[in-house]
Parts: structure tokens; sequence; C-alpha cells
């Protein structure tokens, strides 16, 4: 039985003001339901900058605390780059890795992307290993085969013991930020097929990995989305910040 989990992406958005307003929402929203909530995992990952102040937010509920991206170095001359260790000053339990938005803008490649899981799991701290395809992938064919390169690379790296401990998001890039959302049939074609690459290497493994489906889930669409067999939650983004949106979604999953 997996656990759903719902993880907000805020990439570079908020402030100190928005973002404390943001957590005594949904601080307030989650503990006021604790036993309809306590079947979903919630996640938010704010910008790093930001981390001591929302881990202080958090201090009070259940809900786990990560960032966006992480460097796959220990330390060094990596201008501009967060280290793992230096997260765990902060009690960040997840890193979201290879989000299509760093594989497409910051150039980061399957390789390197698999690199920084490696690097997250030996240090404890969770990876949320982002896979999707492109518009012109989908209409060209390629979905499966890319999705499933993109995993490949991971198990290449990491080995399949490796999904045992990290957590899977699906999301197609052309559902990111667009409002257009995979149909919940599309979508678990995709989760499906996931599963059945990891069962080849161990089916128990494939059984028990969490896979997230990200790209415009909000409020009306999540709960067909999550009823989908091989849909375990989201990884949501716009709505992320918006705190009645979230916890309906929360809510969605837990329901789930
Ligand atoms: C994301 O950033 O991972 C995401 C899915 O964004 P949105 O929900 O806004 O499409």
């Amino acid at each position: 039985m997996r656990k759903s989990l719902v993880a907000g992406n805020w990439k570079m958005n908020g402030n100190k003001s928005s973002i404390n307003s943001l957590m005594d929402g949904l601080v307030n929203g989650l503990n006021s339901n604790v036993e309809a909530m306590g079947s979903v995992d919630v996640l938010v990952c704010p910008p790093a900058v930001y981390l001591q102040q929302v881990a202080d937010k958090v201090s009070t509920s259940s809900i786990k605390v990560g960032v966006q991206n992480v460097s796959e170095y220990e330390s060094g001359a990596y201008t501009g780059e967060l280290s793992l260790a230096m997260l765990a000053d902060f009690n960040c339990d997840y890193v979201i890795v290879g989000h299509s938005e760093r594989r497409s803008l910051f150039g980061e490649t399957d390789a390197q992307v698999a690199e920084k899981c490696q690097a997250a799991l030996e240090a404890g701290v969770i990876p949320v290993l982002c896979v999707g395809e492109t518009l012109e992938q989908r209409d060209s064919g390629q979905a499966l085969a890319v999705v499933e390169a993109q995993i490949d690379a991971v198990l290449k790296c990491c080995g399949i013991a490796s999904f045992s401990k990290l957590v899977v998001a699906y999301e197609p890039v052309w559902a990111i930020g667009t409002g257009r959302t995979a149909t919940p049939e599309q979508a678990q074609e995709v989760h499906g097929a996931i599963r059945a690459v990891l069962a080849a290497a161990d089916a128990e493994v494939s059984a028990s990995v969490r896979i997230l489906y990200g790209g415009s889930v909000n409020a009306v669409n999540a709960a067909e989305l999550f009823s989908q067999p091989d849909i375990d939650g989201g990884l949501v983004g716009g709505a992320s910040l918006k705190v009645d949106d979230f916890l309906a979604i929360c809510s969605a999953a837990a329901a789930a």
C-alpha cells in the first residue's frame, strides 16, 4: 500500500511575507483536519533562501520540507550551487531532481540527474526524480521511450534498490505551467509504463515506489488524476502557491 504524497514546487516565487501567510494557511488547514489528512504526506519546496523560515513554520505540523535542486558535488568551486551537507543543517527531507526546467533551461543531462539522485540518496535526502517528454516527443510517438530512458539512466547509475527510497514524478513538459493537463488515461499509461520498467528489475520495489503526476494539477482535476491506479499523488507548481487550492489537492490525495 503506497501512501500518497503531494509536493508543492514553489519555483522562484514568494517573499518573506507571502511565505509566512502561505505556511500559516497550510499548517492551520492541515492541523485542523489531521484525521482526514493522515493518509497523505505533504511536502513544500520553497526557494532555498527561505528554508529556515519554512522549517520554523512546519515545526508544529507534519509537513515535510524540500528544495528544488542540489549539486551532485560535495563542496568546492561551484559558484551558486548548494550542497547536500548544507541541506542537512536545515532538516531538509527531500530534493526535486531533474525538473524539466532544470533540464531545458540549465542543461541538466540524464547522467547528471542520475548523479544528483545518487548523491542525495547517499546523504539520506529523498530525491523526487522528475521525468517527462516534450510535446514534440509525444506527437512523434516517443513519450514512453523518452521517459523510460530517463528512468534507465537512474537505474544504471543508482540501481533498482534506490527506487525503494526515492519518489518518481512524471511531468509531461507540455503540461507544466500551461494549464493543459494530461488526461488521467494519458498519465496512467506513462505511470504504468514506468512501473513496468521497474518491475522488470524488481517487482517488489516497483510495487512500492511512489509515482506522482505533475503538470497543471489543480483543485478541480486532482481527484480524477489521483484515482488512477498508478498515480500516487502530485507534484504541484502554480496551485501550490494558493492555500485553498493546495489544501484541496491534499484532500483529494487523502481521499484517493
Ligand atoms: C511543476 O513545476 O513541477 C509543475 C507541475 O507546475 P504546474 O503545476 O504549475 O504545471
